[in-house]
């Protein structure tokens, strides 16, 4: 079945505010199966209104409606629906009884307009909006359905989750799964190109590369008469994946982020980390610091922005700064060697780079960095380039330190072989 959003407000036209409504309804109803060809926005005008209600009725099922339910003039969704669908008002006396609890219960007068908020399309269904005066309506006609929901998102998201939901769900004959295959340390490009013969030969399941920081998350979509067979559509293109993936997939589990999967690397084998860095200035400890029982194992978090700092911390001779200079592979090298000495930790790692937009050279071009980790005493230094402004290469380096990280501890213990680690 196909479905259409249309968000109605002039405010969204004159960019006053962001349709996030639109973006909500979307998601849910390529989670419910639904396909959606079209989003519309529209100003708070009866005839362009009228016409994007009819347009969308002539090549969709069901419409989404938001906005426009309220108790003023230019609030006119349904009485220009209910007019396109043919359809009068009348008084809904439970609305009109909730209204007036709604305005009881605060203490406040309500004006005659509010009524209007009680009138509703004949033959309707009424959804009830414990968190606004508004009622949410659905109108069936022909085989179409026409779902009208208050703007505000804290009245829409519980009505559509509480009625909607359940109302959609029983129009789909399908179920839709998916899983997504999350990958690290390789480029977008790359992991879309090992995966081009997978995109191109299947249709269901489908599989859809995005491309996060430093991430690439590959969702694999199945569509099936129940759970339990669209489970069974995924699981063996799942397995493909991680094949040809290998190490690089930190994770299946949606809720399971790259960070939280680093902590948990550390947790399974008893390791500590610290971190110590200058242009990311502590990003990369709070998003370990994120992580719901990372205390377990992170000691401290050093943010080195000056020479001076870096000298008085980590022990770096001045020289050494001054023969390398401080964004370099040695002061990366230098930074986590100090600061596994100074907190004792096991793992530690070492921003090091040139943020922007000042500060480049021909030689140190911006978005230069280096990042240095430390295992155990065995140490790599990577240098990346990154694009970008300030904020985007902060970011970047952030995880690209994250992903350096698990790639170095899983290094480690291929290496050592013994499975514990060696101290
Ligand atoms: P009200 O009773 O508040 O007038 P309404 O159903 O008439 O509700 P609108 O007047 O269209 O809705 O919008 C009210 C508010 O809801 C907007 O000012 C905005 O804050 C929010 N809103 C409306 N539409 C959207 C949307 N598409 N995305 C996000 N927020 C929205
Ligand atoms: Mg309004």
């Amino acid at each position: 079945m196909v479905v259409e959003i249309i968000s109605v407000g002039t405010e969204i036209l004159l960019g006053n505010i962001v349709n996030t409504n639109a973006a909500y309804l979307s998601e849910k109803c390529a989670g419910l199966g639904f396909s959606c060809y079209y989003q519309d926005v529209v100003g708070d005008n009866e005839e362009r209104l009228c016409e994007t209600i009819r347009t969308a009725l002539s090549r969709a099922d069901i419409l989404l409606l938001s906005g426009g339910l309220g108790p003023t003039q230019d609030d006119l969704t349904k009485e220009t629906a209910a007019k396109v669908l043919g359809k009068s008002l009348k008084l809904h006396e439970e609305s009109k009884a909730a209204i007036r609890e709604f305005f009881e219960k605060r203490g406040i007068e309500p004006t005659d307009n509010n009524w209007k908020q009680a009138m509703v399309p004949e033959g309707c269904i009424v959804l009830a909006n414990p968190n606004g005066t508004a009622p949410g309506i659905i109108m069936e006609d022909n085989g179409k359905h026409v779902v009208l929901m208050p703007g505000p998102p804290n009245e829409m998201i519980p009505m559509f989750e509480a009625s909607v939901m359940p109302y959609l769900s029983k129009l789909q004959s399908c179920v839709i799964f998916s899983q997504t295959v999350k990958i690290c340390g390789v480029g977008e490009s790359k992991a879309e190109t090992m995966v081009r013969d997978l995109i191109d030969s299947q249709s269901n399941p489908t599989i859809a590369t995005y491309a996060k920081t430093g991430e690439v998350h590959l969702r694999v979509t199945a569509r099936a008469e129940d759970e339990k067979a669209a489970r069974k559509l995924v699981k063996p293109v799942v397995k493909e994946l991680k094949g040809r993936f290998g190490s690089h997939v930190y994770t299946t589990d949606d809720e399971v982020t790259l960070e939280k999967s680093v902590v948990d690397l550390l947790l399974a084998n008893s390791l500590t980390i610290s971190t110590v860095e200058s242009c990311t200035g502590g990003l990369l400890a709070a998003r370990l610091i994120n992580v719901p029982g990372v205390s377990e194992v992170f000691k401290s978090g050093y943010i080195t922005y000056s020479n001076k700092a870096k000298r008085r911390l980590l022990g770096i001779k001045k020289n050494t700064l001054l023969k390398y200079g401080a964004v370099s592979e040695e002061i990366a090298s230098q930074m986590a060697k100090g600061a596994a000495m100074v907190s004792k930790a096991d793992v530690v790692v070492s921003i090091t780079g040139i943020a922007g937009p000042d500060g480049g050279s021909q030689e140190k071009p911006v978005g230069l960095v280096y990042i240095g980790c430390n295992v155990c005493g065995r140490m790599k230094v990577k240098k990346c380039h990154f694009s970008g402004d300030r904020s985007k290469v902060r970011e970047n380096t952030v995880s690209s330190a994250l992903s350096l990280m698990r790639e170095c501890i899983l290094e480690y213990y291929s290496e050592v072989t013994f499975g514990g680690k060696e101290k």
